[in-house]
Order: structure tokens, then sequence, then C-alpha cells
């Protein structure tokens, strides 16, 4: 059974309701006991995740061959 992830407008509280997919488009209950609640896009995705994943560093230094690779920088002690 799909879970689908609504969002209360009233308290800000987001909840998951597993319920097939039927009534996927029928309102969900705050469990606060709101009814102003807003359904959020599905978590599952059929293809991949659209974004996320690990962050890459921009500005890591190339490993190798640096600016110099002889010594006159880096080379302390
Ligand atoms: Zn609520």
């Amino acid at each position: 059974m799909p879970r689908y992830e609504f969002r209360c407008r009233s308290c800000a509280t987001t909840f998951e309701v597993d319920r097939p997919m039927a009534a996927s488009s029928e309102p969900a209950d705050c469990p606060q006991g709101h009814g102003d609640t807003v359904k959020l896009l599905s978590t599952v995705a059929l293809g991949g995740r659209a974004g996320g994943g690990a962050p890459r560093p921009a500005m890591a230094p190339a490993g190798g061959g640096g600016c110099c690779g002889g010594g006159c920088c880096g080379g302390r002690g």
C-alpha cells in the first residue's frame, strides 16, 4: 500500500498516511484533529530521487599534481 505524505496547514505538522491509490485524492485528517491539510508529493517515487545525493566538494584541491609538486609548497617540517 503506497504511503502518502500530508501537511497540516493549521499546525504545520507533516504526517504520513497509508492508503490505497484509489483514495489518494481523499483528504486526510491531521493527527491533531485539523482538517485543513494538503497532500505533498508522493514519496514513493517510481524512478530515481530528484536531488539529494552525496555532496561533492567543489573547492577541494586536485589530488596528485599540485601547483609545484616538488616541495616548494606543503613541505613542512
Ligand atoms: Zn494540524
